[in-house]
């Protein structure tokens, strides 16, 4: 740990937030250039537009989305047209302010003219989408899944997508949105830091139970109940690479902006966090990509009021300790020698 600057070439860099040194000339920086940039959601919605637009079919996977405040006169137009093509279409909108993160801010609404819409997004850009009022469900609760994805080269494309992730389980049954449950926040949002102040989270040692789980165990209850798994996760994995596709253009500029071809520099990769739904048909829909997902294998534990302590959380450690060792493995200088050998 350098807090206070280095002095010694590495042969890895791990940076906590973002790509901020320029003065590294060799080695691998854990971070890319303009990553943090390109996975807020209004830049990520635009992103995965541009791609839905040349092939819709293929980037079916991420909800319906405008970016407030500029296309408001839109989604008010075309929320209206498509009403008027089905009168039994009953949306939900979820509305996300950008840079935003852990549920902060977030609310659903029925309708484009909802006063919490109208009064806030002038003063917050934003995201709105379609809620997804389908969502697949593990002991009545809507779930999501948190995978680690490895981005370990731009320039020939590499990704890894980590075989264990994390499932984040609501904390309330779920039932699709009405007018009177549209605030339920432990009904419709699986953020574990908004879950985690209900009563009913819980925490436990056990894989397959409790409001945290890996995703390797939610994969063998889906199994268990005859669900094509292999399908899924051939599913997921396409989701994956289309969505870093889409970023790549953007990413390959700021690279080339702040890692110029030709002048000494460091190689970059990145552990990214992908926030995926599930459909009740078990179609994988993403919700958005973290560029520093949290590793903390450590939760809270209130002792007494007001008295919390670090206890070890095995979830976690089970999912996260593994991605981060083959992280490493994976950008091991020594065995890419050994490789060139
Ligand atoms: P944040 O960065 O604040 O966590 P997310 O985009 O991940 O924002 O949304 C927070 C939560 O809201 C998600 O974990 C998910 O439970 C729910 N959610 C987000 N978008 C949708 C959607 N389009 N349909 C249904 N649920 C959604």
């Amino acid at each position: 740990q350098f807090p206070f600057g280095r002095r010694l070439p590495c042969d890895i860099y791990w940076h906590g937030v973002s790509f901020h040194d320029n003065d590294i000339f060799s080695g691998q920086v854990n971070k890319f250039p303009g990553m943090t940039e390109m996975v807020r959601k209004i830049t990520l919605s635009r992103a995965v537009r541009t791609m839905q637009d040349l092939f819709p079919l293929e980037y079916n996977f991420y909800p319906r989305s405008w970016i407030l405040p500029e296309e408001f006169p839109l989604f008010v137009a075309e929320v209206r047209m498509m009403k008027d093509s089905d009168p039994s279409w009953k949306p939900t909108f979820i509305v996300k302010p950008d840079g935003g993160c852990q549920g902060d801010g977030i609310y659903l609404i029925k309708d484009p003219s909802d006063i919490r819409l109208t009064g806030s997004f002038q003063s917050r850009p934003a995201v709105v989408q379609e809620y997804i009022c389908k969502p697949l469900l593990v002991d009545k609760l809507k779930f999501d899944i948190r995978l680690y994805v490895l981005l370990k080269s731009l320039e020939p494309l590499e990704i890894y997508v980590a075989k264990d992730g994390l499932s984040r389980f609501c904390t309330e049954p779920y039932q699709e949105p009405t007018l009177k449950n549209l605030h339920q926040v432990f009904m419709h949002l699986t953020n574990y830091s908004l879950n985690i102040h209900s009563g009913n989270f819980v925490h436990s040692d056990n894989v397959n139970t409790g409001s945290k789980r890996t995703f390797s165990s939610v994969l063998g209850r889906l199994s268990s109940r005859g669900a094509d798994v292999k399908k899924l996760w051939s599913d997921i994995i396409s989701l994956v690479i289309k969505t870093i596709i889409a970023l790549t253009p953007e990413l390959k500029v700021y690279y080339q902006s702040d890692i110029p071809a030709g002048k000494p520099g460091p190689t970059c990769f990145q552990i990214l966090g992908f926030d995926i739904l599930l459909m009740k048909n078990l179609k994988p829909m993403l919700l958005e990509v973290n560029a520093n997902p949290s590793m903390r294998i450590e939760h809270e534990q209130e002792l007494s009021p007001g008295v919390f302590e670090n206890v070890p959380s095995p979830v976690d450690e089970e999912v996260k300790v593994a991605v981060i060792r083959d992280t490493l493995r994976l950008v091991d200088p020594q065995k890419k020698k050994r490789k060139d050998v």
